[in-house]
């Protein structure tokens, strides 16, 4: 299995999670200390709502902390936890990233363990449904640097010799018919999914360039799969056919039942 889908990847971002939210709700708490009692001297109703507001925050800041905590330590889906990748992308990620800034953690690590939690929500809001078009998006330096072909958005044009691992994805592109491209940049990756107007994307690509794509792309699923990269970054990268073929079965062919 690739290593972005194995559980165990996930406890990092879970625990910075558990932490981001405590101190976020430490400081929620001592702004509503501080200020409320300012804010009853002007108007005792303006006092009233601004402790409702932080409470309500805080209440959806710790209630979304524990679905999300509890549903990836039992593994257990719930219709619930289904609807936080937002909420995790676009909200808690940032934050946890911040607290991961001052506790010294490695930006890398984190990102691969948010990726790992990202697969998951992912694949829990595919349950019971069917995903109809799928894209496999690829970086260029996926294929072989040597290699005279041109290989963009159809990875058909490949000869299969074999010396990179373009000539694998070919042959599941032709077994499942799908759209498999190799964008050289964001935006060639933003016209390929523009174009191709995917239901859900499975990303192939380095920490960085799978967290941006996860974000820009939200509310699209993203599954991102780490490239594994033998002769450093952008050169020859490498990936586990099997991953993406056993994906494509499991989300696009078998349907993903849980
Ligand atoms: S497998 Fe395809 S893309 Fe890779 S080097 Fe051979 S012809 Fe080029």
């Amino acid at each position: 299995m690739d290593k972005s889908l194995k559980p165990e990847k996930k406890r990092l971002f879970i625990y910075l999670l558990g932490i981001s939210s405590a101190v976020t709700l430490l400081l929620l708490f001592f702004v509503w200390y501080v200020s409320l009692k300012g804010i009853s001297s002007v108007s005792g109703i303006a006092g009233i709502i601004f402790s409702l507001i932080v409470a309500g925050f805080g209440l959806f800041l710790a209630f979304s902390t524990f679905i999300i905590v509890i549903t990836m330590i039992s593994g257990k889906q719930t219709k619930i936890a289904r609807r936080m990748r937002g909420l995790v992308t676009r909200f808690l990620f940032p934050v946890v990233m911040r607290v991961a800034k001052i506790l010294k953690v490695d930006r890398d690590k984190i990102i691969r363990s948010f990726i790992a939690v990202n697969n998951e929500l992912v694949l829990e809001s595919l349950i019971g449904k069917k995903v109809n078009n799928p894209l496999v998006l690829l970086p260029h330096c996926i294929q072989l640097e040597d290699c005279e072909l041109k290989i963009t958005k159809d990875i058909l044009v490949c000869k299969k010799c074999g010396k990179c691992d373009i000539k694998g994805l070919a042959n599941i592109a032709e077994k499942y018919k799908l759209n498999v491209s190799v964008a050289t940049s964001g935006t060639i990756a933003r016209r390929i999914v523009k174009e191709t107007k995917p239901d859900i994307i499975i990303a192939v690509a380095c920490e960085r360039d799978l967290l941006s794509g996860i974000q820009d792309t939200y509310p699209l699923p993203v599954i991102g799969i780490l490239n594994e990269r033998p002769y450093g970054d952008c050169l020859n990268t490498k990936v586990n056919t099997n991953t993406i073929e056993k994906l494509i079965e499991k989300i696009y062919i078998g349907g993903n039942n849980g």
